[in-house]
């Protein structure tokens, strides 16, 4: 693939056309994991990279990709999609953006630009929130997908192993219907669990939990 990829920068036409990667699937799938393995190919083939995630709750500009697996990549941290494209030019071989679920709509747009450019684009994020519901821009970025790697996980009630839910808890208890991104909250009550499609609790069937006030952007689901 790295030949295909690489710039022909002698007469500054890049060779290659667009793609688009997705890698979508619940909570503790190891979605940044593959993403992160990606770029860290992409680097040793001598492509040149460029990360991207959701600034989020910090105004810092730089932030670290981290995956359950203990690596890592260093991202730009945008405050809207539109910004990646004042990052990114023909030069550019790979656009790694994770986070997809916590982007605004505009990150499909986005991804077309890019692909135009063209840019071999790999997105990462949930594509269902906690209420089984598609969750923000992923699903039109799944519609214009070239590859769309959809990853599972361990159910932590009854630890199958294709686990594609993922699972709101408020002090320990199934979540009712609430916002589908949130919250500040204090992280000792509001957890995140993957289950399966038997044990997951959809909102409606979740009597009596606690209803989330809803204040700000939260660190990390
Ligand atoms: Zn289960």
């Amino acid at each position: 693939m790295s030949a295909a990829w690489r710039s022909d920068r002698r007469d500054g036409s890049p060779n290659r056309t667009g793609r688009l990667d997705m890698i979508v699937g619940p909570m503790y799938s190891g979605k940044s994991a593959e993403l992160i393995r990606r770029v860290d190919l992409a680097r040793r083939g001598q492509l040149s990279v460029r990360v991207f995630c959701p600034r989020r709750d910090t105004r810092a500009a730089d932030r670290t990709i981290s995956s359950r697996a203990g690596t890592h990549a260093e991202a730009i941290a945008v405050e809207t999609s539109e910004e990646i494209l004042s990052y990114v030019d023909s030069t550019v071989d790979l656009v790694a953006i994770d986070e997809a679920s916590f982007f605004d709509l505009g990150l499909h747009p986005v991804a077309r630009a890019l692909l135009a450019l063209p840019s071999w684009v790999v997105i990462a994020g949930l594509d269902l929130d906690y209420r089984g519901d598609p969750f923000g821009p992923v699903p039109n970025l799944l519609a214009l997908a070239d590859n769309v790697d959809k990853l599972s996980a361990v159910c932590v009630v009854c630890h199958d192993l294709h686990a594609t839910r993922t699972q709101r808890l408020i002090d320990g208890e199934p979540a009712p219907d609430g916002a589908q991104i949130v919250v500040e909250l204090s992280d000792d009550r509001v957890r995140y669990e993957a289950r399966c499609g038997r044990c997951w609790v959809p909102p409606q069937f979740a009597a009596g939990g606690t209803q989330l006030p809803l204040t700000t952007f939260r660190a990390s689901p």
